[in-house]
Order: C-alpha cells, then sequence, then structure tokens
C-alpha cells in the first residue's frame, strides 16, 4: 500500500486511538512477573481498576479480549442447563447469546428492535411469571455497540428488585467503560464484563470481570467447566499483586498509563467530554437530514452514534469512499444492520478537534457518495462545540 500523509483517523467504535503517552509506556522491556517491580505495578493496576468501575470489591485482568471475559462471567456463576435471560439490545447481545448456548446454558431471548435499550418493564414482568425462580441470570449490554443504544441499568436493577427475585444482573460495559458513567456497586450489578481496547484507551488484549459478593458466593456452588477463567485461581495470587500464568506485562504498563490518565482529567471531566461530544455528533446527523438510529433520547450513547442512510443507499459503501478519500475508518452495519448504518465512534481519546476531523469527512464522504444531504452537519456540530464550551480564564 502507497504512503499515506497526516494521520489515518481511527473513529470505529472499538478499537479506539491509543494515545502516544499509552504508546510510550508500553514500549519498555518485559520484566519478570515474579519479580518486585512487576507486583508494583499489579498492584497499581487492581488498585486503580476499583474507581474506573466504581467497586470497592476486587477487579480480574484477563489476557484476552472481551469474548473471554463474556465467557468467565458465565463459567464462574452458573451451571450447565441453567437458565439466562438475556436482552436483544442489537449484535453484542445477539453474540453473548450465542456463547450463552455454546457453554450449555438455556437462553431466553427478550425481542428488541435494535434502536431501543434493553426494556425495564419486560424484564419486570418476566421475572415476575417466573414463580420457580427458574432464571438465574439476567443479561444486558450496557452500552451497545452496534446500534449506539444505551440501556438504563439502574433501572432494570429497580425493576428486577421489585419482582424480588434473587437473578444475578450482569452488564457487558466493553464499550462505556471509562466513556459513560457506570457504577457496579451502587447499581448493584453482579458482574461486569470490559475489555481493553474502547474507553480504556489501550490495545485489544485485555478484559475484565467485576464481581458483587453474591456473584463470588454463587461462584462457589456453580458448576460449569472452568480453569483458565476461575476467579479464585485469580483472586488469590491477586491479592498480593501476584497472577497465576504469565499476564500480559506489556499492556498492564498502558493499563497502568490509562488509569493516570483518567483520574488526571477526572472520571466526571472525562464522561463530560464524552456528552458533549455525543450530542454534537447527533446535531451533525440532524444537520445533515439523516437519522440517528437510537430511538429514544434517554438512551442516546454518548460513546458512538449508528446512522441510518435513506433507502437505496449502502453504508459500506460510503465507509469505503471515505477510506478511500480521506483516510478516515467508520464503523460497519453489523448483523441485520448491515448496509443500512455506519457507525461514527466518539470515544477514548477524543478532542473537539478530531470530532471536527471525523465529521468534515464523513460529510465530504456523503456528498461524494451522491448521498441526499443537506451540508449543514459540520456546522451544526461546531456551533453546538462553541455554544457549550466553557469558559477558561486566558491571561490578558
Ligand atoms: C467490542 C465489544 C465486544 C466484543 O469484544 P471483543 O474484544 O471483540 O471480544 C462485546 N461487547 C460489546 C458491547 C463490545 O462493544
Amino acid at each position: 500500500m502507497s504512503h499515506r500523509a497526516g494521520r489515518h483517523f481511527l473513529q470505529i467504535p472499538g478499537p479506539t486511538n491509543v494515545p502516544d503517552r499509552v504508546l510510550r509506556a508500553m514500549d519498555r522491556p518485559t520484566i519478570d512477573h515474579r519479580g518486585p517491580d512487576f507486583n508494583r505495578l499489579a498492584r497499581a493496576v487492581l488498585d486503580g481498576l476499583k474507581p474506573i468501575f466504581g467497586t470497592h470489591h476486587p477487579v480480574v485482568i484477563y489476557p484476552a479480549s472481551g469474548t473471554g471475559a463474556w465467557e468467565a462471567a458465565l463459567v464462574n456463576t452458573l451451571s450447565s442447563g441453567d437458565l439466562v435471560l438475556m436482552c436483544e439490545t442489537g449484535h453484542f447481545a445477539s453474540l453473548w447469546r450465542g456463547l450463552a448456548e455454546k457453554l450449555g446454558l438455556r437462553t431466553e431471548f427478550l425481542p428488541g428492535d435494535w434502536r431501543h435499550g434493553a426494556d425495564p418493564a419486560a424484564i419486570e414482568a418476566r421475572l415476575a411469571e417466573d414463580t420457580k425462580r427458574e432464571i438465574r441470570a439476567v443479561c444486558v449490554v450496557h452500552n451497545e455497540t452496534s446500534t449506539g443504544v444505551v440501556s438504563r441499568i439502574p433501572d432494570v436493577r429497580a425493576a428486577i428488585d421489585r419482582t424480588g427475585h434473587p437473578a444475578l444482573l450482569m452488564v457487558d460495559t466493553i464499550s462505556s467503560l471509562g466513556s459513560i458513567p457506570y457504577r457496579h456497586d451502587d447499581w448493584g450489578v453482579d458482574v461486569t464484563v470490559a475489555g481493553s481496547q474502547k474507553g480504556l484507551m489501550l490495545p485489544p488484549g485485555l478484559s475484565f470481570n467485576a464481581m458483587s459478593q453474591k456473584a463470588l458466593v454463587a461462584s462457589k456452588t456453580a458448576t460449569l467447566p472452568r480453569a483458565y477463567w476461575a476467579w479464585d485461581a485469580m483472586l488469590e495470587p491477586n491479592r498480593a499483586g501476584w497472577f497465576p500464568y504469565t499476564p500480559a506485562t506489556n499492556l498492564l504498563y498502558g493499563l497502568h498509563e490509562a488509569i493516570v490518565m483518567l483520574m488526571d482529567e477526572g472520571l466526571d471531566n472525562v464522561f463530560a467530554r464524552h456528552a458533549r461530544h455525543g450530542e454534537a455528533t447527533r446535531r451533525a446527523v440532524r444537520g445533515w437530514g439523516l437519522e440517528v438510529l437510537c430511538a429514544d433520547p434517554r438512551e442516546f450513547s454518548d460513546s458512538l452514534t449508528a446512522v441510518v442512510l435513506p433507502e437505496g443507499h449502502d453504508a459500506d459503501r460510503v465507509r469505503a469512499l471515505i477510506l478511500d478519500h480521506f483516510d478516515l475508518s467508520l464503523g460497519t452495519g453489523l448483523g441485520r444492520l448491515s448496509g443500512r448504518v455506519f457507525r461514527i465512534g466518539h470515544l477514548g481519546d477524543f478532542n473537539d478537534l478530531t470530532l471536527a476531523g471525523t465529521l468534515s469527512g464523513v460529510e465530504m464522504g456523503l456528498a461524494l457518495a451522491g448521498v441526499p444531504i443537506v451540508r449543514e452537519g459540520v456546522r451544526a456540530a461546531l456551533d453546538f462545540l462553541v455554544e457549550s464550551k466553557r469558559p477558561t480564564s486566558l491571561p490578558r
């Protein structure tokens, strides 16, 4: 491939752009994972992750993609044939369900239209019906990366609580953690699943489980086979800052730096930044005269936006053209949304001018592709960025 000048714009909703600081932090010798320097690093990351998950309990780190942490959540807490209630929010919810089925779990899928989040009322109704308490877990994807829709986890928790049902609540936060507010403890989540390559600004290769006391108790009697994913085998050495097998040392250097960066900016500021960029992006989409896939404004995702193309226009053709002309990668339509939407990632290491560049590339690409748009999207987004800029005190 011939050289392309300037920076590639990687605006898919994960993997996200890895900041130079994180790249530099990883560019170091791999050290003895049974030595004192590693021990300090391990303790720092195991502790440093807790505020990001909003938990006081331990967080387990796997050298694996997010899919591994999905599997870990299920095999540690459930037994063969257990019934799991899942919510059809989109492609990632469907994949998690498929994985659960392969593990020998029985799943029930609450139907969804891929434009809304998990429906707390439907969950409540189904649990209330389950007088025999057969359902062992409710699984929800917090930020459905295929649709740009956020499920309201506190409402789901309240719905479960109203029924008094003992099912565990498991939440996939792979594309929301570190971008959108999330509180594992306060929201009463039993298992949180996360990954490294989205809001945490790392390369792919790490994934995480946070767990509640209730989930730990369930793990004592759960009988699905597990070895590599076993929480107890991980938690025991972790207490002293060690791992049961060779950890992904260099990714942990990067994780340490990413945690420092998130804490330095302040999580609330990180969330406010994402909220502002989410709103600006939606204004751009409306400015173009196009439609945001998410149908409920309470559920808009601030980490990505899925844009619906008018009938007769292939979203993948537009994406290919934008990559070719502007060196900008956008997310493809997944599953049943294939060809119908493209997704703009606005999460991770991202600022006003990255957004301006991204939206400019999209606007030019839509025009080049002959999609009937109004060339007012970028303008609307920039206006909002200016209006919503917090006043800073410049020296006079
Ligand atoms: C990216 C993503 C996954 C899959 O993670 P992998 O690292 O590709 O295994 C699962 N769920 C959600 C919500 C995601 O965004």
